[in-house]
């Protein structure tokens, strides 16, 4: 029972018009005409126009109704809900202020109660005097209040028997109902959205509704109706009620996702690609760098290589995703299936998140080729092919030269961040496209570079990012998943310790630490959140092209509400100042990393760290993501507690890359039983990707492990949540599967039809916006 029931003050209800019924459908009707333009328009501020829109604008939770208390036992301050029959209520003209005042008493047969409204005009509490007629029982809400030694209600809600209700006990039923609590603005309080939703709902038909979910499939997983839902989930009797219509809203919500993707897996089995079986003629690059590698492959390695190794050589393109915890050594796999496309005369693009991994990653693969990569010049193999670097940045002349290679054919191995995709970067024979470190890499942009070859190129996208089954379901829907296990053998562990940010003694120590690596020859990271001491963005892109690619911390990433904003957060060019002012640090050379640098600035730096003319590195968090330094053994990472899990699992995973033992120091303010120190706890306790994301996921309660990932899906998905309705996806897929097997073109299902292409609609859109 809710004020908005029942105070009929400025209730506008426009007399529904019947010219807009018969045209247009009920969902997508004006909230205008529904509820009158005065009444509406605030809930247009609220991105709520139609009828649909109010309808699907749920309730975030149901506050609980009140249990009824003695008129005796009021307390004061307390909420209470209390039967009682009215014994008067007169309305009073006020001396003082402006405004009447409408006082009522109300008794149990023993106690006395009053109860007070005030309004400007008299007219409003006419209202209230006419139902409040002595001798009638109703039931009361309010929060009881004293005023001038006496007990009273202001403003109470009520339901009047013989009025709102027919009897006491359908009162009281009616009072117990749970209360729909609505995302609300102080324009637009949570109660007048429940009104207007209960204007909409009372003009709303059971034919007015097209189900997306097909009467089978509802009736199997006993789900209710459209109808009975959005009644149920806006006017629930009991809790009951709401758990059911949210169930049936999460169903219809996962069916229509894994339609989608299970409709486009079926497309995507209709493509053709080139096929590019392992060539086996003896002249094979793929052969000769493999008789190179200073290292044997591990068992992950080898199986998921054959599985990459097939998928290739089929006429139909691979889509495939490989997850390999950070360091599993997934690069030296996707190199061998570049180089097998190369082998059969195709050619292979990399993409990076950023220009410094861009650039990484065309240094260390020319490295792992050596004169395998010099195709076409003095010194290359017979069999050689070359590797080129295409980035945003890159001066005009370079990248001319670059673009050349790529479209001439020449470049058998094309590297670059997305700037890979523009339109006027041309290949040859395009045979194998493969996305490094990218869980975001959405269906859009697999389109955009699969027009790049002339028939499908196979796909193959690299996260270190451990995806749960049912995330890997919604967001790689049409992808098969590859899981690398275990990591090259000899990896040394790395140590993790919590330094508590203002022990000095146990910072000084840090710093030594830091200086001992060095001095055997090693090198160190220190990571700050911030560039700047005064900013407050931190280093969110990390290169000017990011695009995309702006949260590198899409699927966990830092939980809200952990800032204590009064704290000076340490930056990368004040520490710089500082650290290089340490007598510690005498004679060390220290360099900076971070997003405000030119791409030629970064790239410099990081090669001096890579070479050790750069011995200590303060960097943001630009080399979070793959980053590869083998002499690389510690890292100090300030203000931990402002990384998310997976976050921090990335730093850390740029150290102990090679065979030295690394040490990480986690420098962070020590509260007692916050989430961050159970974060870093976690991080100190293990090394294990998917154990610190089953961490993450549990500290992040109803947290939504989308995000806004995935172009913006995380508004489409308005109640369903990966993690907890895993079964219930699981059910969608098995059901979605099931009827498109039956009905390909869902020629009987054309709700469904609709709802999915309005679906993807809003994903092409979310990425036209962005592009
Ligand atoms: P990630 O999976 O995080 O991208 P990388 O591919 O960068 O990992 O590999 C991490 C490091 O491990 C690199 O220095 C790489 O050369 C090395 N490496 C890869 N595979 C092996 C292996 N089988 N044995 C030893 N070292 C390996
Ligand atoms: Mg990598």
């Amino acid at each position: 029972m809710t004020e908005a029931k029942h105070i009929a003050e400025e209730q506008r209800v426009a007399p529904w018009t019947d010219s807009e019924s018969e045209s247009v459908p009920f969902m997508h009707r004006s909230l205008a005409r529904l509820l009158g333009t005065r009444t509406a328009a605030p809930l247009a501020k609220m991105g709520l126009e139609t009828a649909g829109d109010l309808l699907r604008h749920y309730p975030r939770r149901y506050a609980e109704p009140g249990t009824l208390t003695p008129l005796s036992q009021l307390q004061e301050g307390e909420h209470v809900t209390v039967v009682a029959e009215i014994v008067s209520a007169t309305v009073r003209h006020m001396r003082s202020r402006s405004g009447a005042m409408l006082q009522a008493k109300v008794t149990d047969g023993q106690q006395m109660l009053s109860l007070t409204f005030f309004a400007k005009r008299s007219g409003v509490l006419r209202m209230h005097e006419d139902k409040l007629k002595p001798g009638r029982t109703g039931l009361f809400t309010g929060t009881v209040s004293n005023y001038r030694g006496e007990i009273q209600l202001a403003h109470p809600d009520y339901l009047i028997v013989g009025v709102d209700a027919g009897d006491e006990d359908e009162a009281v039923a009616a009072a117990s109902r749970p209360i729909p609590m609505y995302p609300a603005t102080a324009a637009v309080p949570t109660w007048r959205i429940e009104r207007c939703v209960a204007t909409v709902l009372g003009q709303m038909r059971p034919t007015d509704l097209d189900d997306p979910l097909p009467a089978s499939v509802r009736a199997a997983r006993r789900l209710d109706t459209l109808f009975d839902a959005y009644k149920r989930i806006h006017q629930p009797e009991n809790d009951t009620d709401w758990h059911r219509a949210r169930r049936r809203f999460r169903y219809e919500e996962a069916f229509v996702v894994q339609s989608a993707l299970v409709r486009r897996k079926q497309e995507l089995k209709d493509l053709v690609a080139v096929a590019r079986p392992v060539r086996t003629d003896g002249n094979s690059i793929l052969a000769a760098f493999e008789q190179r590698l200073p290292f044997e492959l591990t068992q992950g390695q080898l199986q998921v290589g054959e599985e990459i190794a097939a998928d290739i050589s089929e006429t139909h393109p691979m889509q495939r995703l490989l997850q390999g915890d950070v360091g599993s050594g997934k690069t030296v796999v996707a190199l061998r299936a570049m180089l097998q496309v190369v082998d059969a005369g195709g050619q292979a693009a990399l993409l990076a998140p950023t220009e410094v991994l861009a650039a990484q990653h065309a240094r260390s693969i020319e490295g792992m080729l050596g004169d395998l990569a010099f195709g076409g010049m003095l010194g290359g193999a017979d069999n050689a092919t070359r590797v080129t670097l295409l980035t945003g940045s890159m001066p005009t002349a370079e990248k001319k030269k670059a673009l050349l290679e790529a479209a001439s054919g020449q470049a058998g191995i094309v590297i670059g961040t997305h700037a890979l995709l523009s339109d006027n970067v041309q290949f040859a024979d395009l045979g194998l496209v493969v996305v490094d470190e990218q869980h975001r890499f959405g269906v859009e942009q697999r389109d955009a570079l699969r027009a790049k070859g002339n028939n499908s190129p196979h796909l193959l996208v690299m996260t270190a990012t451990p995806i749960p089954r049912t995330v890997a379901m919604t967001v790689f829907g049409d992808l098969e998943v590859s899981v690398l296990k275990g990591l090259p053998a000899g990896r040394a562990p790395v140590q993790t310790h919590i330094v508590p940010a203002d022990n000095a003694a146990w910072m000084q120590r840090t710093w030594a630490r830091a200086r001992e690596e060095i001095d055997q020859g090693r090198r160190a990271y220190v990571v700050c959140s911030r560039i700047f001491a005064d900013d407050d963005s931190g280093d969110s892109e990390p290169t000017t092209d990011s695009g995309f690619f702006a949260d590198s911390d899409g699927l966990f990433a830092m939980p809200e509400g952990q800032s204590d904003g009064e704290r000076d957060l340490v930056s990368v060019t004040e520490l710089y100042g500082q650290l290089g002012a340490m007598p510690v640090f005498s004679g060390i050379s220290i360099g900076m990393l971070h997003g405000k640098m030119s791409s030629v600035e970064k790239e410099a730096a990081m090669a001096q760290f890579a070479s050790g003319e750069i011995q200590l590195l303060i960097s943001t968090t630009v080399i979070e993501v793959g980053v590869d330094v083998p002499q690389a053994s510690a890292m100090i990472i300030m203000d931990a507690d402002r990384f998310g899990i997976s976050q921090l699992h990335q730093l850390r995973g740029r150290i102990g890359r090679g065979s030295l033992p690394g040490v990480c120091l986690l420098v962070a303010p020590i509260k007692e039983e916050s989430d961050a120190v159970v974060r870093l706890t976690a991080l100190a306790s293990t090394t294990d990707g998917f154990e610190l994301a089953a961490t993450d996921l549990e500290l992040r309660h109803e947290g939504d492990v989308l995000g806004a990932a995935q172009s913006g899906r995380g508004s489409t998905l308005r109640l369903l949540r990966v993690m907890r309705d895993a079964d219930l996806i699981a059910m969608a897929r098995s059901d979605a599967e099931q009827i498109i097997a039956e009905d390909p073109e869902l020629r009987e299902h054309a709700t469904l039809r609709v709802t999915i292409d309005e679906y993807l609609d809003q994903d092409t859109q979310k990425f036209l916006d962005r592009s």
